[in-house]
């Protein structure tokens, strides 16, 4: 009889052991399943950059964090220069490609602290923290040159223009996008694989941010 208590004891003690072990199988799975549709969330499948969600919530935090900091934060949007024709003369799986080339082009050109993501359609954007708005000037500028060197498949290569703004003290992040993408407008208006800046926020923002 004790012999048979002893070994019902054991046996519910490894099948005790078996379940845990498994929990905690599985709440690994869990785990990593959800990073797994945390990244799918915030990645643009065509590109693999990050998509307009994730840009939307790095630059609230960046914003945020540039506000508590007085760092400087930069902005940069940039749009492929008459992409129409791309899909319009190759079709639109080349245009699909030309997309990925210039994401991997911009990719290699970024400095790691800085985020880069498909804004929509063709046009990129890049969040620059801890650049003012001469370095951020630059920085597109050497984008510029790059996607204007770079061969890409079947189209060879293509321009874009960039439009870039810095933060100004009290202005919101919808301001800050709307002066990258009227310099962005500029840009087009005068000619395309051009950069421009947006020398200051409108007087109704400095207003707002004083208020
Ligand atoms: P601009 O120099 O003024 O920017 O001219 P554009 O032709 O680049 O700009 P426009 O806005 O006239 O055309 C953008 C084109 O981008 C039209 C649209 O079909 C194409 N497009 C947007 N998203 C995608 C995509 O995911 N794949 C492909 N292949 N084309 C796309
Ligand atoms: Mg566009
Ligand atoms: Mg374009």
């Amino acid at each position: 009889m004790r012999d048979r208590l002893r070994r019902s004891f054991d046996e519910n003690a490894a099948l005790m052991r078996d379940l845990r072990e498994m929990n905690a199988t599985l709440q690994d799975r869990i785990a990593e399943r959800t990073r797994d549709l945390e990244t799918l969330a915030h990645t643009d499948l065509l590109t693999g950059l990050c998509n307009r969600r994730k840009l939307d919530e790095a630059l609230a935090e960046a914003a945020e964090r540039a506000g508590a900091s007085g760092a400087p934060l930069s902005l940069i949007l940039g749009d492929v220069d008459n992409f129409k024709s791309v899909n319009d003369r190759y079709g639109h799986k080349v245009g699909d490609q030309v997309l990925v080339a210039f994401a991997a082009l911009l990719r290699d050109a970024v400095r790691p602290t800085d985020i880069l993501g498909r804004w929509g359609g063709e046009e990129f954007m890049l969040l620059c923290p801890d650049a003012d708005l001469a370095t951020a000037t630059a920085i597109a500028e050497r984008l510029r040159q790059r996607a204007e060197a770079t061969a890409l498949p079947e189209v060879g290569p293509r321009t874009c223009s960039f439009g870039v703004a810095t933060l100004a003290p009290g202005e919101s992040t919808d301001s800050l996008v709307a002066r990258a993408d009227a310099a962005l407008y500029r840009c087009k208006r005068n000619g395309r694989n051009r950069v421009e800046a947006s020398s200051g926020p409108w007087p109704e923002v400095v207003e707002r941010g004083a208020a």
